[in-house]
């Protein structure tokens, strides 16, 4: 049903050997929505969305996607899905050109005019990418590669998208255009998108929710707006 959530963790916990990352995340994302995950350096924020993928392993708790169970699917499954991530860092490849990293998001798609046709579409959103189609992704300014990551990520056609920290180590004008881009990618295309960012002010004001992570917990739950006038939040997290 349509009340059911696209994205569901529940008491989520996460080990790296001996050390427990997340300690019973609960979290939702409806369809439609952009939720963000704030938090310090080391909350879990990056590890959370690693479990999702089942890039590292939920040690317990239930994760299910459109209805299903998925902490046994690969994390190679989960496009085909649509449930695509764009990894901190954007791992493009560095010697293949920008539309042949393009394609790479596209590589389980065999309807090719349709595939075209999303390409030609990132070209629009993404007009930078269009002018240096042709050129190594290697070459590329890193808003430029947050650029390709992104449409990369497109190209596999996700109802949910998974960001890891966009801004990270982009010039604050970037960080406005690529935000502008994920908004409309949200709201023209539909995609719903699950965000995390150190930069609070910037994820809190685009998204709908957000979730608040303290030491591999939620310590708080609010709509995006309350946790943007929340005047804890402001101290902690938005420099006050
Ligand atoms: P950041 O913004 O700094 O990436 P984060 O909120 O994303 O922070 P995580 O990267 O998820 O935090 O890390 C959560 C905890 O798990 C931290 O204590 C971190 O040291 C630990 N951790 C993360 N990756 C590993 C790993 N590969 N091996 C061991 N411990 C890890």
């Amino acid at each position: 049903t349509s009340a059911e959530p696209l994205l569901q963790l529940t008491d989520i916990t996460a080990h790296y050997g001996r050390i427990q990352a997340l300690k019973g995340i609960n979290l939702s994302v409806a369809a439609g929505e952009i939720v963000s995950i704030i938090g310090a350096n080391g909350a879990g924020k990056s590890t959370t969305l690693m479990t999702i993928c089942n890039i590292v392993k939920a040690s317990g708790g239930a994760l299910t996607y459109q209805g299903e169970d998925i902490r046994g699917v690969n994390a190679d499954k989960l496009p085909m899905m649509g449930l695509c991530q764009v990894p901190e860092g954007r791992r493009i490849f560095p010697r293949l050109t920008v539309a042949e990293n393009l394609d790479m998001g596209a590589f389980f798609r065999r309807d090719h005019g349709g595939v075209r046709k999303d390409r030609n579409h990132v070209y629009e959103l993404f007009p930078r990418l269009k002018e240096r189609r042709s050129q190594p992704g290697g070459t590329l300014s890193g808003g430029e590669q947050q650029m390709l990551a992104i449409g990369r990520a497109l190209m596999a056609r996700p109802k949910l998208l998974l960001l890891d920290e966009p801004s990270l180590g982009l010039a604050p004008l970037v960080v406005k255009q690529i935000f502008e881009i994920v908004k409309t990618i949200n709201e023209e295309d539909g995609v719903t998108i699950l965000l995390v960012e150190q930069n609070a002010n910037i994820a809190l004001k685009m998204a709908n929710r957000g979730y608040v992570l303290e030491t591999g917990s939620v310590v708080l739950e609010d709509k995006a707006e309350a946790l943007l006038h929340n005047p804890e939040i402001r101290k902690a997290y938005l420099g006050e």
